[in-house]
C-alpha cells in the first residue's frame, strides 16, 4: 500500500510562481517515490487581505456570504496554478474547489466548521496516480453556499482531509523552520522544538502563535494525526505535534505568545445575582463574540465589576449588546480599553512546577510592566498588559523562562 502523505503550503510558499515551481518540485519528489500526495494550499501571499481590502472599499459591513464568495477565489487560483506547475514537470495533478470534494460545513459564514469531507474525488484522483490538491480554507454548506473558515484556516482543511484518509502524518510547510518558543520573527533568540504537545500547541495558537490554525490542533488531537510544521524553502526536519505520551520530559515553559488587537470591557455595578453572567456572555456568544479573559471581583454592597477582553475588531458588534444590558441591569457606565495586549506563557511541565506564575509576575515588574488582568489554567498563565509594553513584556518572559 502506498503512503498518504497531505501536504499543506501556506501563503508565503505559493507566494510568486518561482516559488510555486519549488512546491511542485517538493511534491514530484515524493510522488516520484510512489507516495499517494493530496496537497493543501492556501491562496497566493497577502492575496486574502488584499481582497478583504477591496470589498472594505465598497462596504464598511459587507454580506458575509459575499466575503466568503470572494475570500474562497485566492485558493482557487494557487491550486490550479500548481497543478499547472506539476503538468509541466510531468507530474499529473488534479486541483479541486472544497465544494468539489465536499467539503461539508456549516454555514457560520467566514469561521464555518468542518462537518464531513466526501473522499471519493480524492480517492479517484490518487487511484489514478495523481496528486490531488485541494484548495484550504474553503468549504460549502448544505444550502450549496461557499463558506471560509476562519483567518488560518487552510491548516485546518490540511488537518482534516488528513483524518479523513487516515493519514498518519500532516505536513505544513510554511515561512519559518518550525514552532518556537516564542515568535521568531519577533523575538531574537526563539529556539525550535522537535516536538510539542497538541495541548501546547491548542494554547499557543489560540493565544496568538499564527504559525498554527488552532482548530487544526484540535483535529489533529481528537485525530491522532501527526503534524510536522517545516519551512518550504530548506531540506531539514521540523517540529512535530504530538500527543503527550510521545513527549520524554516537559520543560516549563514551552512558548511564549502576544496577542494584540484586544480590548478590554469593564462593566462596574453589576447585581450580584444569578444568572446575570450567563445574560451577559450569553448574548456576546449568540453574536459570535469571542470573549477571552474574563474576571469578577467579589461582591461588595450586593454589586461587583466583571471585567473581560475581546478582539478589538468585535468592539463594534458588541457595543450596542453591552448597552442593552447596562440598560436592563441598571450597572454603571461601561469602560473600553483599546490599547491592550494579552501576553502568555505556556508549558506542560507547569502542572508539576511550582512559582512559574510568581516567577513571570516578578519578569513583568523588574521592567515597569503594569498586569491589569490574570488568568491561569493547568498549563499556561496569561497577563493583560498596555499594548504599548508588549513587545518588552515578550521579551523579557521569554528571556526569564528560555
Ligand atoms: P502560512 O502562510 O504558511 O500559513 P503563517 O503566517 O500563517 O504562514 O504562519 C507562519 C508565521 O507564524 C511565521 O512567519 C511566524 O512569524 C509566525 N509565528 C508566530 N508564533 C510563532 C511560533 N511560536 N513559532 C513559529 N512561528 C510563529
Ligand atoms: N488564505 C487564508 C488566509 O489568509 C487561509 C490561509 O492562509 O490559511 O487567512
Ligand atoms: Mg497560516
Amino acid at each position: 500500500m502506498p503512503r498518504i502523505i497531505v501536504q499543506k503550503y501556506g501563503g508565503t510558499s505559493v507566494g510568486t510562481t518561482d516559488k510555486i515551481k519549488n512546491v511542485a518540485k517538493r511534491i514530484k519528489t515524493y510522488h516520484d517515490r510512489g507516495d499517494h500526495v493530496v496537497v493543501v494550499v492556501s491562496a497566493m501571499g497577502h492575496t486574502t487581505d488584499e481582497l478583504i481590502e477591496l470589498a472594505d472599499k465598497l462596504n464598511s459591513n459587507p454580506p458575509r456570504r459575499e466575503m466568503d464568495m470572494l475570500l474562497s477565489t485566492g485558493e482557487q487560483v494557487s491550486v490550479s496554478l500548481l497543478a499547472i506547475a506539476l503538468d509541466s514537470i510531468g507530474v499529473p495533478a488534479r486541483s479541486f474547489t472544497g465544494s468539489q470534494v465536499k467539503m461539508m460545513t456549516d454555514g457560520n459564514f467566514s469561521n464555518a466548521k468542518i462537518e464531513m469531507i466526501d473522499r471519493t474525488r480524492i480517492d479517484e484522483a490518487l487511484g489514478e496516480n495523481k496528486v490531488a490538491i485541494v484548495a484550504g480554507f474553503q468549504g460549502i454548506d448544505k444550502e450549496g453556499n461557499i463558506t471560509t473558515l476562519g483567518r488560518g484556516g487552510s491548516d485546518t482543511s490540511a488537518v482534516a482531509i488528513a483524518a479523513t484518509l487516515g493519514a498518519n502524518e500532516c505536513e505544513i510547510y510554511t515561512d519559518v523552520d518550525g514552532v518556537f518558543t516564542a515568535d521568531p520573527n519577533k523575538v531574537n533568540g526563539a529556539k525550535m522544538h522537535e516536538r510539542i504537545t497538541y495541548d501546547e500547541m491548542l494554547e499557543l495558537a489560540s493565544l496568538g502563535a499564527g504559525v498554527l490554525h488552532s482548530r487544526s490542533v484540535e483535529l489533529a488531537k481528537n485525530y491522532d494525526v501527526v503534524i510536522h510544521v517545516r519551512s518550504s524553502f530548506k531540506d531539514i526536519p521540523g517540529t512535530l505535534v504530538v500527543s503527550e505520551e510521545k513527549l520524554m520530559e516537559h520543560i516549563r515553559v514551552s512558548g511564549v505568545t502576544i496577542k494584540n488587537e484586544e480590548a478590554r470591557v469593564t462593566i462596574p455595578d453589576v447585581p450580584d445575582k444569578p444568572g446575570i453572567a450567563a445574560e451577559l456572555f450569553g448574548a456576546l456568544a449568540k453574536a459570535d463574540v469571542i470573549v477571552d479573559v474574563i474576571v469578577q471581583s467579589s461582591p461588595s454592597n450586593g454589586k461587583n465589576t466583571i471585567s473581560f477582553t475581546i478582539s478589538r475588531k468585535s468592539v463594534k458588534e458588541a457595543l450596542p449588546l453591552l448597552e442593552k444590558f447596562v440598560e436592563a441591569n441598571k450597572t454603571g457606565k461601561i469602560e473600553l480599553n483599546e490599547k491592550i495586549a494579552i501576553i502568555s506563557a505556556v508549558g506542560v511541565g507547569m502542572k508539576s512546577h511550582v512559582g512559574v506564575a510568581a516567577q513571570m509576575f516578578k519578569a513583568l515588574a523588574d521592567n515597569n510592566i503594569n498586569i491589569e488582568m490574570i488568568t491561569t489554567s493547568e498549563i499556561k498563565i496569561s497577563c493583560v498588559i498596555p499594548e504599548a509594553q508588549g513587545k518588552s513584556a515578550l521579551k523579557a518572559i521569554h528571556d526569564e523562562f528560555i
